[in-house]
């Protein structure tokens, strides 16, 4: 007697992914991209795999570059144009308190690095608005908010004075006066420096700009 066993639905099941993986794992040819053509893929896949130390490598050396004098980073703006006792000011809306200052001016005034660095990343983020991060000396993070335009790009050398952008309102602070959200950002965490005020804890990872900034030697 003849017996065929029925070709049941999970095996029916099994086989049509099977199909699928096939598919995934070795797509027809009309789907293989440029990318992966091998003289494209070999440079960018070998550049992959040194991305991680070589974003360490950048941290460490601009780290050591020597602190300089500082530039105010908005251009032709004096110390007048920041209320000096706002840096850690609480409540201070979602953020709790006040990491940074607000350098005031002109929309479309200059807004330029406050020391050398490296861009790391230049973002349009709904509180800081448009932003712009510098990895400079001592391995801290300048971060510049609010800006009606950014003209730097990722990777890009900056000069101390080097514009960077200019002022506006954009993210959280649209509708308000014109103003340059600006924080300073250690990477190396600073214990010594914890307070017992509102997120007192956090002050191991900022800095006051005012200090950095009346500290000038003019
Ligand atoms: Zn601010």
């Amino acid at each position: 007697m003849h017996f065929q066993p029925p070709l049941n639905q999970s095996i029916k099941r099994a086989l049509r992914w099977s199909n699928i993986r096939k598919h995934l794992v070795d797509p027809p040819k009309q789907f293989v991209s440029v990318a992966s053509f091998p003289a494209i893929n070999e440079p960018y896949r070998s550049l992959m795999k040194y991305w991680l130390p070589g974003i360490l490598l950048l941290i460490v050396l601009t780290g050591l570059i020597p602190a300089e004098e500082m530039n105010i980073p908005v251009k032709g703006a004096t110390k007048a144009d920041w209320n000096h006792k706002t840096f850690w000011y609480g409540p201070w809306g979602s953020s709790g308190v006040h990491k940074g200052i607000d350098i005031f001016g002109l929309r479309d005034q200059p807004v330029v690095a406050a020391t050398a660095g490296l861009v790391v990343s230049v973002r349009n983020l709904s509180k800081g608005g448009k932003v712009v991060y510098v990895l400079g000396p001592k391995w801290r993070i300048h971060y510049y908010a609010h800006l009606n335009s950014q003209m730097v790009f990722v990777g890009q050398w900056l000069s101390p004075g080097e514009v960077i952008g200019s002022l506006g309102d954009s993210g959280n602070a649209a509708g308000k006066p014109p103003h340059l959200h600006y924080s300073i950002m250690s990477l190396l965490p600073m214990p010594w420096r914890i307070t017992f005020e509102t997120q007192g804890w956090k002050k191991m990872f900022y800095l006051s700009p005012h200090k950095k900034l009346i500290n000038l030697k003019k």
